[in-house]
């Protein structure tokens, strides 16, 4: 080995990059890591932390309705206050900033602020400094994207989102993704008018398609104005906000416009081509199954690989970089069976595969699916349904897919994951005695397929 600075230099410290570094350190190695924004990376500071919190927040006004109209509770009128919970988040958030440089220093990772250019295959250059390294992992996340039509400036993304000055009285929501579902039932549940707009049929497309209509379903019974197959053209400046000009030839006015479609990886100016990384089209950086770019010292995890774009996978991919570099064990991520949530109202939880996968992959495949009105909802009158599903490969017996639209659905489905990733088999969850009275207890008492 030659005579280096450090065994490995992480560019960016979000939730990969932190991860790896650490994990790195732990196993012998000299780390540095360089960032040149927030420590946490978008997870910490504009995405899953906060937008959870804004979650919980939003939930309230749905509780206060259900307490007043069945449980007996009288509240006197209840308002909400934006400033308070968009500051009481950002100081929530700071405090995790630092949690996060303490962690990096307790691990003993030097910490290096600013932007970090790749010079050579063992050379990274930050504000004018030159660090020798064995390794470099690029870790930068990606940005989101906005679509290039005219007035498209006039727009917010999730990074402005979250540090509005005052909430809109109407928002209109462009995209059809996690982000777009989520912030749509989040400015509702605040109060605010929102329409959200689907450039295609049915939205959260990548998902099994009974969660799309039953979700789509519950959206419309709550208030949200959800249009499928329309878009957005052009983006005014209005005296009250915006005004966007739709493909049905319709206008719509509103306070604000939130775009969430789609992200991109984070890889320009990095100087990763001039050293001969590959990138994709897209902009991803191309690695191999242990997360190595095309130049050997050069590695990649997390969104800007653009493989599975979620923290935890993220995190995971950092744990197999420090294996593989520091633990003489070279480590594949695992990118089967990743559970992920939705955190709308309801939210979605889900594992496995969706059943247009399923059939595609196994052929004969059994569906049991249950839609019902959860306990909890039968004293206030609510509309609100619950839709669980399960998928079967005929042949072995085995859950292949598992999903859920209704309250707790990440929590629920978290648990049932490791079950689908151990290989369970219907059987197993026919063995398997419920929680009564609970919603999950209904993923184990399904005994009748309704096609299959
Ligand atoms: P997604 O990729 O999930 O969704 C992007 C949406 O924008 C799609 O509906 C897409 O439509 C639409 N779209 C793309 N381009 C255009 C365009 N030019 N005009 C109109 N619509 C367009 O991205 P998000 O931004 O919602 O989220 C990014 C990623 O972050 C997610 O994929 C996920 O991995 C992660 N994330 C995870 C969360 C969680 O775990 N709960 C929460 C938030 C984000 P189409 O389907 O037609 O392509």
């Amino acid at each position: 080995m030659a005579d280096r600075e450090f065994d490995l230099f992480v560019i960016g410290a979000g939730s990969g990059g932190v991860r790896a570094a650490r994990f790195s350190a732990d196993r012998g190695a000299r780390v540095a890591v360089a960032e040149e924004r927030y420590l946490g990376g978008t997870c910490v500071n504009v995405g899953c932390v906060p937008k959870k919190l804004f979650v919980y927040a939003s939930h309230f006004r749905d509780e206060m309705e259900s307490a007043t109209s069945g449980f007996g509770w009288s509240v006197p009128s209840a308002s909400f206050d934006w400033p308070t919970l968009r500051d009481n988040k950002t100081r929530e958030i700071e405090r995790l900033n630092g949690i996060f440089d303490g962690l990096l220093r307790d691990a003993g990772v030097q910490h290096i602020d600013g932007r970090a250019t790749i010079v050579d295959a063992h050379t990274v250059e930050v504000e004018g400094t030159r660090y020798s390294t064995e390794n470099i992992l690029v870790a930068t996340g990606g940005w989101p994207t906005v679509p290039e039509i005219p007035g498209a400036e006039h727009a917010i993304t999730s990074n402005e989102i979250f540090f509005l000055d005052e909430l809109p009285r109407k928002a209109i929501i462009v995209g059809g993704g996690y982000i777009a579902a989520e912030f749509a039932c989040i400015l509702h549940g605040l109060g605010v008018e929102v329409t959200q707009l689907y450039r295609g049929p049915l939205f959260l497309r990548g998902f099994d398609d009974d969660v799309r209509s039953h979700l789509a379903e519950q959206l419309r019974s709550r208030g949200i104005d959800l249009r499928f197959d329309t878009n957005v053209t052009a983006i005014e400046k209005t005296e009250s906000g915006i005004s966007a000009k739709l493909t049905d030839g319709s206008t719509l006015d509103a306070g604000q416009i939130l775009y969430a479609t789609g992200r991109h990886p984070l890889s320009a100016n990095l100087g990763l081509e001039d050293v001969g990384v590959e990138l994709a089209p897209s902009g991803a950086i191309v690695v191999d199954e242990i997360s190595r770019t095309t130049i050997p010292s050069i590695w990649a995890i997390g969104d800007v690989t653009d493989r599975i774009n979620l923290t935890p996978v993220a995190l995971h991919e950092g744990v197999c970089i420090a294996e593989t570099l520091f633990n003489d064990n070279p480590l594949s991520p695992d990118h089967e069976d990743v559970p992920a949530a939705v955190f709308t109202q309801p939210p979605v939880g889900t594992v496995g595969l969706t059943e247009t996968q399923a059939r595609e992959r196994y052929g004969e495949v059994e569906v049991y699916r249950s839609t019902f009105q959860a306990l909890r909802q039968t004293l206030t009158g609510g509309w609100e349904r619950t839709m669980m599903k399960l998928l079967v490969d005929k042949k072995s017996d085995r859950v292949v897919g598992l999903h859920m639209v209704g309250p707790e659905a990440g929590e629920i489905v978290q648990g049932f994951a490791v079950a689908i990733k151990a290989g369970s088999t219907k059987a197993d969850f026919d063995a398997t005695i419920g929680i009564h009275p609970t919603s999950a207890e209904e993923f184990v008492t399904m005994r009748t397929p309704v096609e299959g």
